[in-house]
Protein backbone atom coordinates (compact mmCIF):
# COMPACT_ATOMS: atom_id res chain seq x y z
CA UNK A 1 0.00 0.00 0.00
CA UNK A 2 1.46 3.44 -0.74
CA UNK A 3 2.53 6.07 1.44
CA UNK A 4 0.10 8.57 -0.65
CA UNK A 5 -3.10 6.34 0.21
CA UNK A 6 -2.05 6.44 4.08
CA UNK A 7 -1.60 9.65 4.29
CA UNK A 8 -5.03 10.14 2.52
CA UNK A 9 -7.16 8.10 5.28
CA UNK A 10 -4.88 9.62 8.20
CA UNK A 11 -5.84 13.35 6.63
CA UNK A 12 -9.68 12.56 5.97
CA UNK A 13 -9.95 10.31 9.50
CA UNK A 14 -9.15 13.20 11.43
CA UNK A 15 -11.59 15.54 9.54
CA UNK A 16 -14.49 13.02 9.56
CA UNK A 17 -17.35 14.33 11.42
CA UNK A 18 -19.42 10.50 11.06
CA UNK A 19 -17.64 6.79 11.14
CA UNK A 20 -14.95 6.65 8.33
CA UNK A 21 -16.55 4.78 4.98
CA UNK A 22 -14.72 5.65 1.34
CA UNK A 23 -13.87 4.49 -1.51
CA UNK A 24 -10.44 5.75 -2.84
CA UNK A 25 -9.60 5.40 -6.64
CA UNK A 26 -5.89 6.41 -7.04
CA UNK A 27 -5.96 8.32 -10.40
CA UNK A 28 -2.26 8.66 -10.26
CA UNK A 29 -2.08 4.81 -10.11
CA UNK A 30 -4.23 3.83 -12.92
CA UNK A 31 -3.12 6.17 -14.73
CA UNK A 32 0.76 4.65 -14.59
CA UNK A 33 0.07 1.06 -14.68
CA UNK A 34 -2.04 1.65 -18.04
CA UNK A 35 0.91 4.02 -19.28
CA UNK A 36 3.32 1.24 -18.59
CA UNK A 37 1.01 -1.49 -20.05
CA UNK A 38 0.93 0.73 -23.45
CA UNK A 39 4.62 0.71 -23.59
CA UNK A 40 4.92 -2.94 -24.29
CA UNK A 41 1.32 -3.32 -26.50
CA UNK A 42 2.64 -4.61 -29.85
CA UNK A 43 1.94 -2.70 -32.78
CA UNK A 44 -1.52 -3.02 -34.78
CA UNK A 45 -3.42 -3.21 -31.28
CA UNK A 46 -5.48 -1.06 -29.24
CA UNK A 47 -6.66 -0.62 -25.86
CA UNK A 48 -10.17 -0.09 -25.02
CA UNK A 49 -11.44 0.16 -21.42
CA UNK A 50 -14.95 -1.77 -20.59
CA UNK A 51 -16.19 0.55 -18.26
CA UNK A 52 -18.95 -1.94 -16.57
CA UNK A 53 -15.57 -2.82 -14.26
CA UNK A 54 -15.73 0.67 -12.77
CA UNK A 55 -18.29 3.39 -14.45
CA UNK A 56 -16.85 6.40 -12.40
CA UNK A 57 -16.78 9.76 -14.20
CA UNK A 58 -13.29 10.66 -12.91
CA UNK A 59 -11.74 7.17 -13.57
CA UNK A 60 -13.10 7.80 -17.55
CA UNK A 61 -11.65 11.04 -17.71
CA UNK A 62 -8.23 9.68 -15.96
CA UNK A 63 -7.49 6.77 -18.90
CA UNK A 64 -9.07 9.05 -22.01
CA UNK A 65 -5.67 9.80 -22.83
CA UNK A 66 -3.66 7.12 -22.46
CA UNK A 67 -6.21 4.25 -24.17
CA UNK A 68 -7.98 4.15 -27.93
CA UNK A 69 -11.41 4.16 -26.51
CA UNK A 70 -14.16 2.45 -24.24
CA UNK A 71 -16.07 -0.22 -24.80
CA UNK A 72 -20.07 0.11 -23.36
CA UNK A 73 -22.86 -2.30 -22.92
CA UNK A 74 -25.78 0.18 -22.15
CA UNK A 75 -26.90 3.38 -22.94
CA UNK A 76 -26.30 4.36 -19.93
CA UNK A 77 -22.57 4.16 -20.53
CA UNK A 78 -22.72 4.89 -23.73
CA UNK A 79 -24.10 8.47 -22.25
CA UNK A 80 -21.35 8.53 -19.54
CA UNK A 81 -18.82 8.08 -21.85
CA UNK A 82 -19.89 10.75 -24.30
CA UNK A 83 -20.39 12.94 -21.37
CA UNK A 84 -16.38 13.11 -21.07
CA UNK A 85 -15.51 13.07 -24.91
CA UNK A 86 -17.73 13.62 -27.74
CA UNK A 87 -15.58 11.49 -30.64
CA UNK A 88 -13.36 9.08 -28.82
CA UNK A 89 -13.81 5.63 -30.50
CA UNK A 90 -16.78 3.40 -28.45
CA UNK A 91 -17.54 -0.25 -28.83
CA UNK A 92 -21.43 -0.85 -28.19
CA UNK A 93 -22.00 -4.77 -26.83
CA UNK A 94 -24.45 -6.45 -25.09
CA UNK A 95 -26.64 -9.36 -25.06
CA UNK A 96 -30.51 -7.82 -25.44
CA UNK A 97 -29.76 -4.92 -26.96
CA UNK A 98 -33.03 -2.90 -27.05
CA UNK A 99 -34.01 -0.95 -31.10
CA UNK A 100 -33.91 2.56 -28.67
CA UNK A 101 -30.30 1.84 -28.00
CA UNK A 102 -29.25 0.64 -31.33
CA UNK A 103 -30.90 3.58 -32.56
CA UNK A 104 -29.10 6.09 -30.36
CA UNK A 105 -25.75 4.27 -30.43
CA UNK A 106 -26.10 4.84 -34.17
CA UNK A 107 -27.12 8.68 -33.75
CA UNK A 108 -24.04 8.75 -31.56
CA UNK A 109 -21.61 7.37 -34.19
CA UNK A 110 -20.13 4.37 -31.79
CA UNK A 111 -17.20 2.81 -34.30
CA UNK A 112 -18.63 -0.82 -34.01
CA UNK A 113 -21.48 -2.65 -32.71
CA UNK A 114 -20.72 -6.21 -31.19
CA UNK A 115 -23.30 -8.21 -32.79
CA UNK A 116 -24.71 -10.89 -30.66
CA UNK A 117 -27.52 -12.57 -32.38
CA UNK A 118 -29.29 -12.88 -35.85
CA UNK A 119 -32.40 -11.17 -34.82
CA UNK A 120 -30.57 -8.11 -33.78
CA UNK A 121 -28.28 -8.05 -36.95
CA UNK A 122 -32.02 -7.88 -38.70
CA UNK A 123 -33.05 -5.10 -36.57
CA UNK A 124 -29.93 -3.29 -36.83
CA UNK A 125 -30.30 -3.48 -41.18
CA UNK A 126 -34.41 -1.94 -40.62
CA UNK A 127 -32.77 0.36 -38.09
CA UNK A 128 -29.38 1.84 -40.48
CA UNK A 129 -32.18 2.06 -43.10
CA UNK A 130 -34.44 4.14 -41.44
CA UNK A 131 -31.85 6.49 -40.65
CA UNK A 132 -29.95 5.82 -43.44
CA UNK A 133 -26.65 5.35 -41.74
CA UNK A 134 -23.72 3.18 -42.78
CA UNK A 135 -23.34 0.65 -39.54
CA UNK A 136 -20.28 -0.96 -39.06
CA UNK A 137 -20.38 -4.40 -36.23
CA UNK A 138 -18.36 -7.02 -35.01
CA UNK A 139 -20.23 -10.11 -35.03
CA UNK A 140 -19.50 -11.71 -31.51
CA UNK A 141 -18.41 -15.26 -31.56
CA UNK A 142 -19.46 -18.03 -28.87
CA UNK A 143 -17.14 -20.70 -30.12
CA UNK A 144 -17.50 -24.39 -30.16
CA UNK A 145 -14.24 -25.71 -29.01
CA UNK A 146 -13.63 -26.69 -25.54
CA UNK A 147 -9.86 -25.16 -25.54
CA UNK A 148 -10.75 -22.31 -23.98
CA UNK A 149 -9.13 -21.87 -20.50
CA UNK A 150 -11.90 -22.16 -17.58
CA UNK A 151 -12.05 -19.19 -15.02
CA UNK A 152 -14.50 -18.33 -12.51
CA UNK A 153 -16.45 -16.31 -15.57
CA UNK A 154 -17.06 -18.15 -18.55
CA UNK A 155 -19.04 -16.76 -21.55
CA UNK A 156 -17.36 -18.62 -24.35
CA UNK A 157 -16.94 -22.61 -25.19
CA UNK A 158 -19.67 -23.47 -23.20
CA UNK A 159 -24.17 -22.89 -23.52
CA UNK A 160 -24.54 -18.93 -23.04
CA UNK A 161 -26.43 -15.88 -23.69
CA UNK A 162 -23.45 -14.34 -25.48
CA UNK A 163 -22.53 -13.66 -28.82
CA UNK A 164 -23.54 -16.49 -32.08
CA UNK A 165 -23.20 -19.23 -31.66
CA UNK A 166 -20.29 -20.27 -34.27
CA UNK A 167 -22.88 -22.88 -35.98
CA UNK A 168 -24.58 -19.20 -36.88
CA UNK A 169 -22.12 -17.32 -38.77
CA UNK A 170 -22.75 -18.53 -42.17
CA UNK A 171 -26.45 -17.97 -41.83
CA UNK A 172 -25.45 -14.17 -40.18
CA UNK A 173 -23.18 -13.19 -43.51
CA UNK A 174 -25.75 -14.70 -45.90
CA UNK A 175 -28.07 -12.06 -44.19
CA UNK A 176 -25.57 -9.27 -44.87
CA UNK A 177 -24.45 -10.01 -48.10
CA UNK A 178 -28.33 -10.58 -49.39
CA UNK A 179 -29.38 -6.80 -48.22
CA UNK A 180 -29.59 -4.71 -50.92
CA UNK A 181 -28.84 -1.49 -49.16
CA UNK A 182 -25.58 -2.81 -48.17
CA UNK A 183 -25.96 -0.22 -45.15
CA UNK A 184 -24.82 -2.24 -42.43
CA UNK A 185 -20.96 -3.53 -42.85
CA UNK A 186 -18.95 -6.72 -41.12
CA UNK A 187 -15.76 -5.50 -40.45
CA UNK A 188 -14.63 -8.40 -38.23
CA UNK A 189 -14.92 -10.67 -35.03
CA UNK A 190 -15.95 -9.83 -31.75
CA UNK A 191 -15.10 -12.78 -28.79
CA UNK A 192 -14.98 -12.30 -24.59
CA UNK A 193 -15.07 -15.71 -23.53
CA UNK A 194 -13.80 -15.46 -20.06
CA UNK A 195 -13.17 -12.55 -17.42
CA UNK A 196 -10.37 -12.59 -14.41
CA UNK A 197 -7.83 -15.18 -16.06
CA UNK A 198 -4.53 -15.46 -14.34
CA UNK A 199 -2.78 -17.58 -17.04
CA UNK A 200 -0.74 -14.96 -19.55
CA UNK A 201 0.77 -17.96 -21.76
CA UNK A 202 -2.74 -19.54 -21.98
CA UNK A 203 -4.68 -16.34 -22.88
CA UNK A 204 -1.75 -15.66 -25.46
CA UNK A 205 -2.70 -19.23 -26.84
CA UNK A 206 -6.44 -18.51 -26.78
CA UNK A 207 -5.68 -15.17 -28.75
CA UNK A 208 -3.69 -17.00 -31.49
CA UNK A 209 -7.15 -19.08 -31.93
CA UNK A 210 -9.33 -16.78 -32.37
CA UNK A 211 -6.99 -15.01 -34.74
CA UNK A 212 -6.94 -18.81 -36.60
CA UNK A 213 -10.70 -18.56 -36.39
CA UNK A 214 -11.49 -15.45 -37.96
CA UNK A 215 -9.03 -15.60 -40.67
CA UNK A 216 -10.60 -19.14 -41.57
CA UNK A 217 -14.05 -17.72 -41.74
CA UNK A 218 -12.37 -14.32 -43.75
CA UNK A 219 -11.49 -17.56 -46.47
CA UNK A 220 -14.61 -19.14 -46.07
CA UNK A 221 -16.85 -16.40 -46.82
CA UNK A 222 -14.77 -13.87 -48.60
CA UNK A 223 -15.15 -11.11 -45.82
CA UNK A 224 -13.30 -7.88 -45.53
CA UNK A 225 -11.57 -8.16 -42.21
CA UNK A 226 -10.46 -5.32 -40.66
CA UNK A 227 -10.77 -5.91 -36.54
CA UNK A 228 -10.54 -8.43 -34.52
CA UNK A 229 -11.41 -7.72 -30.91
CA UNK A 230 -9.82 -10.60 -28.63
CA UNK A 231 -12.06 -9.18 -25.67
CA UNK A 232 -10.71 -8.33 -21.95
CA UNK A 233 -10.56 -11.06 -19.17
CA UNK A 234 -7.28 -10.19 -18.40
CA UNK A 235 -7.18 -11.44 -14.52
CA UNK A 236 -6.35 -9.78 -11.28
CA UNK A 237 -5.51 -12.55 -8.14
CA UNK A 238 -7.52 -12.05 -4.78
CA UNK A 239 -5.45 -14.24 -2.95
CA UNK A 240 -1.80 -14.48 -2.32
CA UNK A 241 -1.09 -15.95 -6.37
CA UNK A 242 0.14 -13.40 -8.93
CA UNK A 243 -2.68 -11.51 -11.53
CA UNK A 244 -2.16 -11.55 -14.61
CA UNK A 245 1.40 -11.02 -16.54
CA UNK A 246 0.61 -8.77 -18.49
CA UNK A 247 4.55 -8.09 -19.54
CA UNK A 248 4.22 -12.15 -20.28
CA UNK A 249 1.83 -12.15 -22.46
CA UNK A 250 2.56 -9.38 -24.46
CA UNK A 251 6.00 -10.75 -25.16
CA UNK A 252 4.21 -13.99 -25.98
CA UNK A 253 1.76 -12.46 -28.31
CA UNK A 254 4.64 -10.27 -29.67
CA UNK A 255 6.75 -13.36 -30.89
CA UNK A 256 4.16 -15.68 -32.04
CA UNK A 257 3.54 -16.17 -35.86
CA UNK A 258 0.07 -14.47 -35.75
CA UNK A 259 1.53 -11.25 -37.38
CA UNK A 260 1.90 -12.07 -40.78
CA UNK A 261 -1.42 -13.68 -41.16
CA UNK A 262 -2.98 -10.39 -40.08
CA UNK A 263 -1.72 -7.61 -41.79
CA UNK A 264 -3.56 -4.58 -41.94
CA UNK A 265 -6.08 -6.06 -39.52
CA UNK A 266 -6.72 -3.91 -36.25
CA UNK A 267 -6.26 -6.24 -32.54
CA UNK A 268 -8.70 -4.90 -30.15
CA UNK A 269 -8.44 -5.84 -26.52
CA UNK A 270 -11.25 -3.96 -23.93
CA UNK A 271 -10.57 -5.10 -20.47
CA UNK A 272 -12.13 -3.61 -17.31
CA UNK A 273 -10.79 -5.16 -13.94
CA UNK A 274 -7.03 -5.37 -15.24
CA UNK A 275 -6.77 -1.45 -15.74
CA UNK A 276 -8.73 -0.44 -12.25
CA UNK A 277 -8.98 -3.10 -9.98
CA UNK A 278 -5.69 -2.76 -7.91
CA UNK A 279 -6.08 1.20 -8.02
CA UNK A 280 -9.43 1.26 -5.56
CA UNK A 281 -9.55 1.14 -2.02
CA UNK A 282 -12.74 0.29 0.33
CA UNK A 283 -12.03 2.21 3.59
CA UNK A 284 -14.53 1.29 6.65
CA UNK A 285 -14.23 2.01 10.28
CA UNK A 286 -14.87 -0.82 12.84
CA UNK A 287 -18.05 -0.45 14.72
CA UNK A 288 -17.77 -2.88 17.00
CA UNK A 289 -16.13 -6.36 17.81
CA UNK A 290 -17.28 -9.22 20.02
CA UNK A 291 -16.81 -12.43 20.39
CA UNK A 292 -19.55 -14.62 19.85
CA UNK A 293 -19.75 -18.69 20.47
CA UNK A 294 -15.68 -19.73 19.37
CA UNK A 295 -15.67 -16.80 16.82
CA UNK A 296 -14.96 -13.22 16.45
CA UNK A 297 -16.66 -10.54 14.73
CA UNK A 298 -15.63 -7.18 13.71
CA UNK A 299 -18.66 -5.17 12.25
CA UNK A 300 -17.81 -2.48 10.16
CA UNK A 301 -19.55 0.59 8.94
CA UNK A 302 -20.47 -0.12 5.42
CA UNK A 303 -20.67 -3.85 3.94
CA UNK A 304 -21.42 -5.59 0.74
CA UNK A 305 -23.73 -3.11 -0.01
CA UNK A 306 -20.91 -1.09 -0.94
CA UNK A 307 -18.53 -3.99 -1.92
CA UNK A 308 -20.27 -7.39 -2.93
CA UNK A 309 -17.62 -8.23 -5.04
CA UNK A 310 -16.58 -10.68 -2.38
CA UNK A 311 -19.61 -12.45 -1.17
CA UNK A 312 -20.58 -12.76 -4.83
CA UNK A 313 -17.62 -14.36 -5.58
CA UNK A 314 -17.00 -16.46 -2.26
CA UNK A 315 -13.43 -14.89 -1.63
CA UNK A 316 -12.12 -13.33 0.73
CA UNK A 317 -11.27 -9.62 -0.05
CA UNK A 318 -7.75 -8.64 1.22
CA UNK A 319 -7.26 -5.66 3.20
CA UNK A 320 -4.69 -3.95 5.72
CA UNK A 321 -5.72 -2.38 8.96
CA UNK A 322 -5.31 1.39 9.50
CA UNK A 323 -4.84 1.92 13.49
CA UNK A 324 -6.43 5.15 14.61
CA UNK A 325 -5.34 6.64 18.00
CA UNK A 326 -8.76 8.10 18.25
CA UNK A 327 -10.68 7.13 21.04
CA UNK A 328 -14.05 9.52 22.36
CA UNK A 329 -14.95 8.21 25.28
CA UNK A 330 -13.27 7.83 29.22
CA UNK A 331 -14.49 3.88 29.19
CA UNK A 332 -12.07 1.56 27.64
CA UNK A 333 -11.52 1.18 24.54
CA UNK A 334 -12.47 -2.65 22.52
CA UNK A 335 -9.57 -4.58 21.68
CA UNK A 336 -8.43 -7.74 20.85
CA UNK A 337 -5.35 -9.22 20.09
CA UNK A 338 -3.72 -12.30 18.11
CA UNK A 339 -7.37 -13.99 16.71
CA UNK A 340 -8.75 -14.78 13.78
CA UNK A 341 -11.91 -12.49 12.80
CA UNK A 342 -14.92 -12.33 10.37
CA UNK A 343 -14.95 -8.63 8.73
CA UNK A 344 -18.64 -8.39 8.35
CA UNK A 345 -21.22 -5.63 7.62
CA UNK A 346 -23.97 -3.61 9.08
CA UNK A 347 -26.59 -5.03 7.40
CA UNK A 348 -28.76 -7.04 8.80
CA UNK A 349 -27.97 -10.09 7.19
CA UNK A 350 -25.46 -13.44 7.49
CA UNK A 351 -24.77 -13.05 3.98
CA UNK A 352 -23.27 -9.65 4.54
CA UNK A 353 -19.37 -10.70 5.03
CA UNK A 354 -16.02 -9.26 3.41
CA UNK A 355 -13.81 -11.46 4.63
CA UNK A 356 -13.62 -14.67 7.10
CA UNK A 357 -10.98 -15.51 9.48
CA UNK A 358 -8.45 -13.34 9.29
CA UNK A 359 -5.57 -13.28 10.99
CA UNK A 360 -4.81 -9.77 13.31
CA UNK A 361 -2.46 -9.17 15.77
CA UNK A 362 -4.38 -6.17 17.40
CA UNK A 363 -8.06 -5.12 16.39
CA UNK A 364 -10.02 -2.36 17.96
CA UNK A 365 -12.85 -0.50 17.79
CA UNK A 366 -12.48 2.97 15.34
CA UNK A 367 -9.89 1.43 13.38
CA UNK A 368 -10.18 1.57 9.71
CA UNK A 369 -10.42 -1.87 7.22
CA UNK A 370 -8.69 -0.68 4.09
CA UNK A 371 -10.41 -3.24 1.53
CA UNK A 372 -7.45 -3.53 -1.72
CA UNK A 373 -8.23 -4.60 -5.08
CA UNK A 374 -11.52 -2.56 -4.65
CA UNK A 375 -11.29 -0.73 -8.02
CA UNK A 376 -13.61 -2.94 -10.30
CA UNK A 377 -16.48 -4.82 -9.96
CA UNK A 378 -16.56 -3.36 -6.23
CA UNK A 379 -19.23 -0.27 -5.86
CA UNK A 380 -20.63 -0.72 -8.85
CA UNK A 381 -22.21 -4.25 -8.61
CA UNK A 382 -23.58 -3.80 -5.31
CA UNK A 383 -27.17 -3.24 -3.98
CA UNK A 384 -26.14 -0.07 -2.71
CA UNK A 385 -30.35 1.10 -0.69
CA UNK A 386 -30.80 -2.29 1.12
CA UNK A 387 -31.40 -1.31 4.14
CA UNK A 388 -30.86 2.54 3.65
CA UNK A 389 -27.39 3.66 5.49
CA UNK A 390 -25.71 6.15 3.62
CA UNK A 391 -23.27 5.95 0.89
CA UNK A 392 -19.70 6.21 1.14
CA UNK A 393 -17.83 9.33 0.02
CA UNK A 394 -15.59 9.26 -3.16
CA UNK A 395 -11.95 10.27 -2.65
CA UNK A 396 -9.37 10.40 -5.46
CA UNK A 397 -5.81 10.76 -5.47
CA UNK A 398 -4.79 12.65 -8.36
CA UNK A 399 -1.45 14.79 -8.82
CA UNK A 400 -0.29 13.60 -5.45
CA UNK A 401 -3.80 14.88 -3.87
CA UNK A 402 -6.59 13.62 -2.41
CA UNK A 403 -9.84 15.07 -2.98
C1 LIG B 1 -17.23 -7.44 -18.95
C2 LIG B 1 -16.73 -7.39 -20.32
C3 LIG B 1 -15.41 -6.99 -20.59
C4 LIG B 1 -14.41 -6.69 -19.50
O1 LIG B 1 -14.08 -7.86 -18.84
P1 LIG B 1 -12.90 -7.89 -17.75
O2 LIG B 1 -12.90 -9.30 -17.29
O3 LIG B 1 -13.27 -6.91 -16.70
O4 LIG B 1 -11.64 -7.51 -18.46
C5 LIG B 1 -15.01 -6.90 -21.89
N1 LIG B 1 -15.86 -7.21 -22.91
C6 LIG B 1 -17.13 -7.61 -22.70
C7 LIG B 1 -17.99 -7.91 -23.84
C8 LIG B 1 -17.61 -7.72 -21.40
O5 LIG B 1 -18.85 -8.13 -21.18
Amino acid sequence: MNDSLLSAIETLNNKKTAPFCAYIYDLDGIQAHVRQMCQTLPKQTYLFYAIKANPDQRIIKALLPFIHGFEVASIGELLSVRAVSKQVPILFGGPGKKDVELELAIRQKVSYIHVESVLELQRIQILAQKLNEKVNILLRINLRTNALPKTKITMGGIPSPFGLDESDIQRAIAIVKEDPHHLVQIKGFHFHSLSNNVHAAMHAEMVQLYVQKALEWQRLYNLDLQVLNAGGGFGVSYNKAPSFDWQQFTSLLQGSNIWQDIKGIQLFFEPGRYLVADYGFYATEIIDIKKSHQQHFAIVRGGTHHNRLPSSWGHNQPFQLYTSDTWPYTFQRPNFQNIKVNIVGELCTPKDRLHTDAYVSAISVGDIIIFEKSGAYCWTISHHDFLGHPHPAFYYIEGGQVR
